[in-house]
């Protein structure tokens, strides 16, 4: 148990400095990201099969034509959710996936909401979840087009799957002050997105093209 937490070979935590040691050089700064990327055996996270490659800047399937965001994007958009907010309260996260944004999230904000629409992969996020012994997560089963109505506003949503156009909900569940991370647009046309909400409506601010599997409406 311990060890399969702990790693051997391309899955060992001298595996993981170099990845964390690339993620500083590709001007990753934040150090509260950096220590929680430290903390967090990614190799858990993907099929036996793929775990060599766990820590290589490279997404991966992990099932239902889904895939891991690369470390990169996972650390990017977490330094902006972060911004210069010392601490986050209530985060949403909108599409679970294996898990791995997750733990990341809840290893640096006191409570994390996280909504996914396909059962087995939250299923699955759940147990890995469990087994890194993390307890500040909620899951809801649903469609992220309607955020978590029960416990807005938020101080920090992350959306890791692209829709073409912002969601009106998510922005309406932001607490003032708060951040949305988003990645926004078409197939191939896709940007990171940092939305505040101040007093008076939402800064917009731009960032660099990225590649995710579009935002589906509804469940599976
Ligand atoms: N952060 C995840 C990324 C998984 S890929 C990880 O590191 O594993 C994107 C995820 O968003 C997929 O699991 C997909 O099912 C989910 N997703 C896409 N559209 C969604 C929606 N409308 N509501 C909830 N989840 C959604």
């Amino acid at each position: 148990m311990m060890s399969h937490l702990q790693g051997i070979g391309m899955t060992s935590q001298r595996t993981r400095e170099r990845m964390i040691k690339r993620l500083s050089e590709q001007g990753i700064a934040s150090n509260k990201v950096l220590e929680a990327m430290r903390d967090t055996p990614r190799h858990i996270f993907v099929d036996e099969a793929l775990a060599s490659r766990a820590y290589e800047d490279s997404s991966l399937p992990i099932g239902y034509n889904q895939t891991i965001s690369q470390p990169y994007i996972v650390a990017k958009m977490t330094q902006l959710l972060l911004g210069s907010a010392g601490h986050l309260a209530k985060v949403l996260e909108i599409g679970t996936g294996c898990g791995y944004q997750t733990a990341i999230l809840a290893h640096l904000v006191d409570h994390v909401y996280s909504v996914e629409r396909i059962l087995p992969l939250q299923k699955k996020a759940k147990n890995y979840l469990w087994e890194l012994k993390l307890k500040n997560i909620s899951f809801l089963y649903g469609d992220g087009h309607l955020g978590w109505p029960d416990y807005a506003p938020f101080d920090g949503i992350l959306v890791s799957a692209a829709p073409a156009e912002v969601p009106q909900t998510l922005l309406q569940q932001l607490a003032v002050g708060g951040v949305l991370v988003i990645p926004i647009g078409k197939s191939g046309q896709q940007a990171l997105q940092r939305i505040t909400r101040t007093e008076s409506g939402y800064d917009v601010e731009q960032f660099e093209p990225v590649t995710f599997v579009p935002f589906l409406s509804g469940k599976e």
